[in-house]
Order: structure tokens, then C-alpha cells, then sequence
């Protein structure tokens, strides 16, 4: 699905919720689906980072978007029963969650690896995103036809040595959608993951510091993946990892 090319009104009437909408592929894919007529709810951890991309939208006609300004690592269950009713108040369902806030955390051997950070790591890339989805559900339950994107990678498909905790962390992401698709079979709700592959944000250059970042793809290049899985022409697709882009 590299190549979908979405109709510009591909994602009209949608409300779409997006984890770490502020920055890298989470605020360009914010920025795709408002450009393809979805109402987008910018969830991530700076205020200020999600107040840019709002302006963007709104700069540019697309919905007029929301901000949840939330740190998935200390979030709880009543946070995320918070954001369920308000977004239930507001539009009255959700037609696509985009799991995709993460956290890197730091590369090194197993063997010494530092139990706080692995901590942090699971509780933002796995629990967090597994908390989000439960709450949500409800809500996706009530759009006609709705899709929860999990953002896995592709050291959680062949484990790498020295990617420790995230490495893990994305197993478990590709773990999480092959039980939740498999539970849900067929409903109005699918669920699936995007492999993003190497792409030029903070993360990737936080990773690779020392590599050539104009031979990277940017956000923008994965976005026909992005949209296929969000719009309605990939109902009927569940259970499924894709990738964004060739390898
Ligand atoms: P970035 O680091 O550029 O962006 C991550 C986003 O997640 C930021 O908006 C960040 O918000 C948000 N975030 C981080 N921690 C929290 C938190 N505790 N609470 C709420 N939001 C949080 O990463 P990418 O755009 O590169 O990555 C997006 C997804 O793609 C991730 O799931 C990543 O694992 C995956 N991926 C990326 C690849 C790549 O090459 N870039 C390759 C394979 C997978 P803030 O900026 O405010 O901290």
C-alpha cells in the first residue's frame, strides 16, 4: 500500500486520534489525515509542540483540530476515562486511533541494561498504548467502521542486538494487534500495525547519529500507508503488518 493514493476527501467526518501528534511521524500523519478532511485530536507530552501543528491545521482550512496535552508514562486509567468522555461529549465516537508516541530510550547490552529506563520504556510503548485502545474502544465501537493503527518497527519483528527494551517493546506492539485483531474478528473495528522503517525524526538521529540523514525518508514519504489503513479502503484488513516503505 506504498503506492494508495487517497481521494482528498478520503478521511471526511472522521475523527481521528493520534499519540505523539507534536513531532516526527505522528505530526505529519496529524497534519495527512487533517489535509484529507479528518477532525484530529493531538494528544502528546509539549503543549507547545501540539499547539504548533494545531495552528498548521487550522492555518491551512483543514477541521479545526483538539489538543490533549498528556504524558502517556505517568498517565492512569482515569486519564485516559477522561479523554473517552470528553471525546464522547464532543463528537460522539472515534473512527481511528494512531498508536504512535514512543520512546527510544538509551542502546546497550541486555546485560546491563538499566531497569527504571526499561521501566519507562514498557510503560509508554506497550502499557500506555495498550490503556489507550481499552478506552477507547467504546467509542470506536460506535463509528461505522473503525481503525486502530499500532506503529511497530522492524526490530520488533528479528531482534537486534543492543536495542534492549525498545526492541522488546515493539514485539510486544506486533503481539498486542495479533491478539486484539484476532479477538475482535469480524467487527467494525480493525486493527493493525505499520512498520514505519527508517525515517529522518529525532528518534531515528537519536539512534544513528552518525548517518547521512538525506538518504532517510521523511514522515511524509510514509504517508500512503498511513492513509490506506485509515481510510475506508482498507476495511477488511485485520491482523495485518504493514510496511511504509520499501526495504
Ligand atoms: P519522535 O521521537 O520524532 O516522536 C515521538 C512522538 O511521541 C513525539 O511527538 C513525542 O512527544 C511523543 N511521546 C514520546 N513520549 C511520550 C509520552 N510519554 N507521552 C506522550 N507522548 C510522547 O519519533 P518518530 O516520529 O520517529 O516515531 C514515531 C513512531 O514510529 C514510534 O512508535 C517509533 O517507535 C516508530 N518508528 C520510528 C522509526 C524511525 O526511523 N523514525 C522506525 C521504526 C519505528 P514529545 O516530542 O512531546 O516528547
Amino acid at each position: 500500500m506504498q503506492s494508495y493514493q487517497a481521494p482528498c476527501d478520503a478521511l471526511a467526518n472522521k475523527t481521528i486520534l493520534i499519540t505523539g501528534a507534536g513531532d516526527g511521524i505522528g505530526r505529519i500523519a496529524a497534519l495527512t489525515y487533517a489535509k484529507h478532511g479528518a477532525t484530529v485530536i493531538l494528544l502528546g507530552k509539549t503543549t507547545s509542540k501540539l499547539e504548533c501543528v494545531y495552528d498548521e491545521i487550522v492555518a491551512a482550512g483543514y477541521p479545526e483540530p483538539a489538543i490533549v496535552p498528556l504524558d502517556m508514562r505517568g498517565a492512569t486509567k482515569q486519564h485516559y476515562r477522561d479523554l473517552a468522555a470528553t471525546i464522547e461529549q464532543t463528537f460522539g465516537k472515534l473512527d481511528g486511533l494512531l498508536n504512535n508516541a514512543a520512546i527510544l530510550g538509551s542502546l546497550g547490552p541486555m546485560e546491563h541494561f538499566c531497569v527504571s529506563t526499561f521501566e519507562n520504556i514498557m510503560k509508554v510503548n506497550v502499557t500506555a498504548q495498550a490503556m489507550i485502545t481499552k478506552y477507547m474502544f467504546p467509542l470506536l465501537r460506535k463509528a461505522p467502521n473503525a481503525s486502530v493503527v499500532f506503529t511497530s518497527s522492524g526490530v520488533g519483528r528479528e531482534g537486534r542486538e543492543f536495542w534492549g527494551a525498545y526492541a522488546i517493546s515493539k514485539f510486544a506492539t506486533e503481539g498486542m494487534m495479533q491478539t486484539w485483531s484476532k479477538e475482535i474478528g469480524t467487527t467494525n473495528i480493525r486493527i493493525n500495525c505499520i512498520n514505519p522503517g527508517a525515517t529522518n525524526t529525532s528518534m531515528r538521529n537519536a539512534a544513528f547519529p552518525g548517518e547521512d540523514k538525506a538518504r532517510l525518508k521523511t514522515p511524509l514519504d510514509l504517508m500512503p500507508t498511513y492513509l490506506y489503513l485509515m481510510s475506508d479502503d482498507s476495511i477488511g484488513v485485520n491482523g495485518q503488518s504493514l510496511d511504509a516503505q520499501s526495504k
